[in-house]
């Protein structure tokens, strides 16, 4: 096994390597990692949400779910939320599922198959580029919300394949941009494809769904996965689409039939939780607004990528500001191509709070 240590020593000299820190408080704006207070701007705890927790759901139904949905872990709670999450996202029907990530790879491998054409955007969630990975269809990457690029493929190739799906974030994860998603309706209808939406960010920042800032209502060839884990504030994922999308996915998804149930009691909580996002919404959308003018990076979502020459450079700029109470971890390398910081605001945060940040960041890079 000696081959491992010689690829972690790679890592290490190219500053890559990576290396995991423990919280010893709950996730929110104050967190403490190895003994040391530091103030989080790294978290997709995004409404300060994780934290909550109502005794009652958890008296109600206990910890684990002990089965799969389809043996004897289905409760009444999981299809309460299913049934609020597919009103939320304005579509017929939604299913639960234990991950995004899981929810990404068997939705994308299960329905495009062998004779179809995958369109993927090339800053896809490393979950969706898996699951076009283990999807049997042919894959085509286009250019970064590329849509004149993205039409001139579907003009030459669509009609050699029997169904087409386009892939892509609405909110990327690490940069924070929106996708352009009224384009990519009309690209939908016009070669007859599927749209395949992943809101992991947009959900709970940008609008019950990022589709409400494009004044756009899913249809029978819109599936959108959204996640728990994020602004939701607790665990799991689900895809919204139609009654059939819905039991054809029960029936034949691999990463939903062969898996424990969320349990339940995260179901009830996530609705417990869905009740507070209004109101945290709208104090997130004005930090979001005071961060975007405080530093002129260019972000409408909570996600406010600052962009460091190289991985080395990054780490130690993520060093200072832990030396300095702040928690930024730096992203690097293969997760981005371009180094950087991946600052996130909530709606926790203060004004004063998103200046101290900025403030040391620029006395950080100064120096
Ligand atoms: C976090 C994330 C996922 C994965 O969701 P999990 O529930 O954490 O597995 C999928 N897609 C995107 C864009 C994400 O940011």
């Amino acid at each position: 096994m000696e081959w491992l240590r010689e690829e972690l020593r790679e890592l290490e000299k190219k500053g890559l390597y990576r290396e995991l820190l423990p919280l010893s408080t709950s996730q929110g704006k104050r967190i403490v990692v190895n003994g040391r207070k530091l103030l989080n701007f790294s978290s997709n705890d995004y409404l300060g949400l994780a934290k909550k927790h109502s005794r009652e759901c958890f008296k109600r139904w206990g910890a684990g779910s002990g089965a799969s949905r389809l043996v004897c872990g289905n409760f009444e709670a999981h299809e309460r939320l299913e049934k609020k999450l597919a009103e939320l996202k304005k579509t017929e029907s939604s299913l639960l599922f234990s991950s995004g990530y899981m929810a990404n790879v068997g939705v994308i491998s299960i329905l495009a198959k062998e004779g179809d054409l995958i369109l993927s955007d090339e800053l896809n969630h490393a979950s969706l580029i898996d699951g076009c990975r283990l999807s049997k269809a042919r894959k085509i990457v286009y250019p970064h919300c590329d849509t004149e690029t993205l039409e001139l493929i579907l003009s030459k190739e669509r009609k050699k394949h029997r169904r087409c799906f386009i892939v892509t974030d609405t909110v990327f994860s690490m940069d924070g941009d929106v996708a352009p998603l009224g384009e990519l309706f009309k690209l939908k209808d016009e070669y007859d494809a599927v749209l395949i939406l992943d809101d992991a960010h947009g959900t709970g920042v940008i609008g019950w769904s990022s589709l409400d800032l494009f004044k756009l209502k899913p249809d029978e060839r819109t599936v959108i996965v959204g996640t728990l884990g994020k602004a939701l504030g607790t665990f799991g994922a689900f895809i919204c689409g139609t009654e059939t999308l819905r039991k054809y996915l029960i029936n034949r998804c691999r990463t939903f039939i062969f898996t424990t149930a969320l349990p339940p009691a995260i179901a009830c909580q996530t609705l417990k939780n869905i009740e507070k996002v209004p109101e945290k919404m709208e104090k997130l959308q004005k930090n979001i607004s005071f961060f975007r003018e405080l530093t002129k990076i260019n972000s409408q979502s909570a996600i406010f990528p600052l962009l460091i020459k190289t991985p080395e450079e990054a780490v130690k700029l993520s060093q200072k500001l832990y030396q300095n109470g702040f928690f930024v971890p730096a992203i690097r390398p293969p997760t981005v191509k371009q180094s950087r910081l991946r600052i996130t605001v909530t709606s926790e945060h203060t004004e004063q709070e998103m200046e101290l940040l900025w403030n040391n960041i620029k006395t950080c890079q100064a120096r």
